[in-house]
C-alpha cells in the first residue's frame, strides 16, 4: 500500500533533490531518457545521446536519443502503419482519447509545470500557467474531433449532387520550439488527433522532458501505439528535419519556430509538395495613444513584453508610445520593472526566470548596445548578470529609441522594452507595419474609432486592444508576411490538418 511521507521525509527529499539538481517529482516516472516511438520507449539506433543543460543553473539535467535519419524514417512508418485504423475511428472515439490524455495533463499539472521550468527556465507559476493552457488545446480539440462537418451544394449542373467530406490528411510532421516546451506540442498534437491524423514530432533539444512526459501520458491515456511518435535529437537537427520534409509519406509539416528556418522547410517540401503551417518569428508593435488608460496600457505592457523574460513570439517588442503619455508611460512601467526579481524559476519569489541560452543574452546585449550607441537612454537594467549566471539579463527599458535601431526591425527575444515617441496615429500605423513580420499587435486607446481603425490597419494575424494577453485555445492563432500562415487553436485549428473531398452524384 502507500504511504504517505512524512514532512520530515517530504523536506529532506526536496533537499536532496535541490542539491542535486533534480525536480522532485510526485511521478518520477514521467522523467525519461529515452522517447516514445510506436508505443515503445527507444533509444536512437546508433546509441548515441546529447546532454540537456538547466539554464538556470547551467547544470546537466540528462541525456536524450541523438536521433538520425533511420530512426526518424522509423517513427514514420510506425506513424504511417497506425494510420489506417486511427483515422476510421469515430471522431466521439478520438475525442475521448483527448480528453482523457486532457485529464492526466491536469491530475500531472505540478509535475509537468516543474519539468518546463528545469528545463526552460521559466518561473513555476509561469510554467503552470503553460500547462494549463496546453493541456486546454487537448480539451478543446475533444470538443471539436465530433464536429468535422462537410457541406451539401447545389450543383450547377442539372441533375448533379455536390456534397463535401473532410478527411484526415495523413501522417503529419511536428516541428516545435523550446519557449513553450507543452503548449507548442499541444496546439499542434490535439488538432491533429482530432482530425485524425498520425504524427511524427520533433521535439526541442533543449527542451525534451517535457515532450517525452506529455507522451507517456499519451500512453496511459490509450492512444494507440504509432499515432504520437516523438523524435529527439541536437546535433542532427537539420538531418532530422530534411527527413521529414523528404519523406512523400508525410503529407503535412507544421511548424512553429524562426522565419529562417521556416523557409528552409518551405524550400525542403517543395519536392513532395507537402501542405505547410508556419507560425515563425514575431517583432510585435505594442501602441498606447494619449487616451489610453494609463494603469490598463503599463499592466499590459508588463504582461506582453516580459513574460518568459520576452521569450514569446507575440511579446511586445517595439512600444510605441504617444508624446503626451510618454514621460508618464516610462516612469510608471519602469517601475513596475524595478520590482521584478529575477532568478531561478523554483526560487521563491522570483519573478523572471534565465533567457534559454548565452546565444539569446548575447542577442539581447547587442540590441540594448546598439540602442545606447544610438542615443537610446537606459531608464532600469541594460547589463548581463553574471553573478546569477551566463543566462541572465537585467530586464531593461530603454527610452528615446528611433528607427535606425536594430531593436526597431530584429526580433529580441528578451527583457527589453523600447520606448518609441510618436505624434501622430498616422505616423505610428506606418512604423508598426514597417517589418518584414506580422504576427502579433497591441494598442491602447478608449476611442472606439480608432479602436476599429487600428485595428483594420494593422498589418498583423492577432491584435491586442486593450490588453497585452490574447492566446486563447478558442481564438485562432497565427501570422501574415514572414510570420506564416495558418491557423492553430479554434475552429480553424483543425483544417490544417484535413483535407476536402468533394463528390458528385450524376444522373439523377
Ligand atoms: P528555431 O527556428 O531555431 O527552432 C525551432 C525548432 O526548429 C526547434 O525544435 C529546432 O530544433 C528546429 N529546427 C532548427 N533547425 C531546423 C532544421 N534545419 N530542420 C528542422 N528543424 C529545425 O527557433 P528557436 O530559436 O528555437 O525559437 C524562437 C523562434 O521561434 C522565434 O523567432 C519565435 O518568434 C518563434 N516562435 C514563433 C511562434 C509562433 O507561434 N509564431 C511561437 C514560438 C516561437
Amino acid at each position: 500500500s502507500h504511504i504517505q511521507p512524512s514532512n520530515h521525509l517530504r523536506i529532506l527529499r526536496a533537499t536532496y533533490a535541490m542539491q542535486h539538481n533534480v525536480p522532485s517529482l510526485n511521478d518520477k516516472s514521467l522523467l525519461k531518457d529515452q522517447t516514445y516511438i510506436n508505443g515503445q520507449w527507444v533509444g536512437a539506433k546508433s546509441g548515441k545521446t546529447f546532454e540537456v543543460h538547466d539554464p538556470a543553473s547551467g547544470k546537466l539535467i540528462g541525456t536524450m536519443p541523438e536521433m538520425d535519419k533511420e530512426d526518424t524514417e522509423a517513427a514514420i512508418k510506425a506513424a504511417a502503419d497506425a494510420l489506417p485504423s486511427f483515422r476510421q475511428l469515430t471522431g466521439r472515439q478520438r475525442s475521448k482519447m483527448l480528453r482523457k490524455w486532457y485529464d492526466l495533463m491536469i491530475e500531472n499539472a505540478d509535475d509537468i509545470a516543474k519539468l518546463i521550468t528545469w528545463e526552460n527556465g521559466k518561473p513555476i507559476a509561469d510554467a503552470k500557467g503553460e500547462v494549463a493552457y496546453a493541456a486546454n488545446f487537448f480539451e478543446w480539440f475533444s470538443e471539436e474531433a465530433p464536429r468535422v462537418y462537410g457541406a451539401t451544394i447545389p450543383a450547377t449542373v442539372a441533375g448533379n449532387r455536390v456534397y463535401t467530406t473532410k478527411e484526415a490528411i495523413g501522417v503529419c510532421g511536428l516541428i516545435t520550439p523550446w519557449n513553450f516546451p507543452a503548449a507548442m506540442i499541444t496546439r499542434k498534437v490535439g488538432a491533429a488527433l482530432a482530425a485524425g491524423c498520425t504524427v511524427v514530432a520533433k521535439s526541442p533539444g533543449e527542451t525534451p522532458f517535457t515532450a517525452a512526459a506529455l507522451a507517456e501520458l499519451a500512453h496511459r491515456a490509450g492512444i494507440p501505439p504509432g499515432v504520437v511518435n516523438i523524435v529527439t535529437a541536437m546535433k542532427n537537427t537539420a538531418e532530422v528535419g530534411s527527413t521529414i520534409t523528404a519523406s512523400n509519406t508525410v503529407k503535412k509539416v507544421s511548424f512553429t519556430g524562426s522565419t529562417g528556418v521556416g523557409k528552409l522547410l518551405m524550400k525542403q517540401s517543395s519536392d513532395t509538395l507537402k501542405k505547410l503551417s508556419f507560425e515563425l518569428g514575431g517583432n510585435a508593435p505594442f501602441i498606447v495613444f494619449d487616451d489610453a488608460d494609463l494603469d490598463v496600457a503599463v499592466t499590459g505592457a508588463i504582461a506582453s513584453k516580459f513574460r518568459s523574460s520576452g521569450q514569446t513570439c507575440v511579446c511586445a517588442n517595439r512600444l510605441y508610445i504617444q508624446k503626451g503619455i510618454y514621460d508618464d508611460f516610462a516612469k510608471a512601467f519602469t517601475e513596475k520593472v524595478k520590482n521584478f526579481k529575477v532568478g531561478s524559476g523554483y526560487a521563491e519569489g522570483v519573478t523572471h526566470g534565465p533567457l534559454i541560452h548565452d546565444r539569446a543574452v548575447n542577442k539581447v546585449e547587442a540590441h540594448v548596445q546598439d540602442a545606447i550607441k544610438q542615443g537610446g537612454k537606459v531608464l532600469v537594467g541594460g547589463e548581463k548578470m553574471p553573478n546569477l549566471g551566463s543566462n541572465y539579463f537585467q530586464p531593461t527599458v530603454i527610452r528615446d529609441m528611433t528607427e535606425k535601431m536594430v531593436l526597431a526591425h530584429d526580433e529580441t527575444f528578451g527583457p527589453v522594452a523600447g520606448l518609441f515617441p510618436f505624434d501622430t496615429e498616422a505616423e505610428v500605423v506606418r512604423q508598426a507595419n514597417d517589418a518584414e513580420v506580422g504576427l502579433a499587435g497591441y494598442f491602447f486607446s478608449k476611442d472606439v474609432q480608432r479602436c476599429f481603425r487600428v485595428a483594420e490597419a494593422l498589418e498583423v494575424g492577432m491584435v491586442g486592444i486593450n490588453t497585452g494577453l490574447i492566446s486563447d485555445p478558442a481564438a485562432p492563432f497565427g501570422g501574415v508576411k514572414w510570420s506564416g500562415f495558418g491557423r492553430e487553436g479554434s475552429k480553424y485549428g483543425i483544417d490544417e490538418y484535413m483535407t476536402i473531398k468533394m463528390v458528385t452524384l450524376g444522373g439523377m
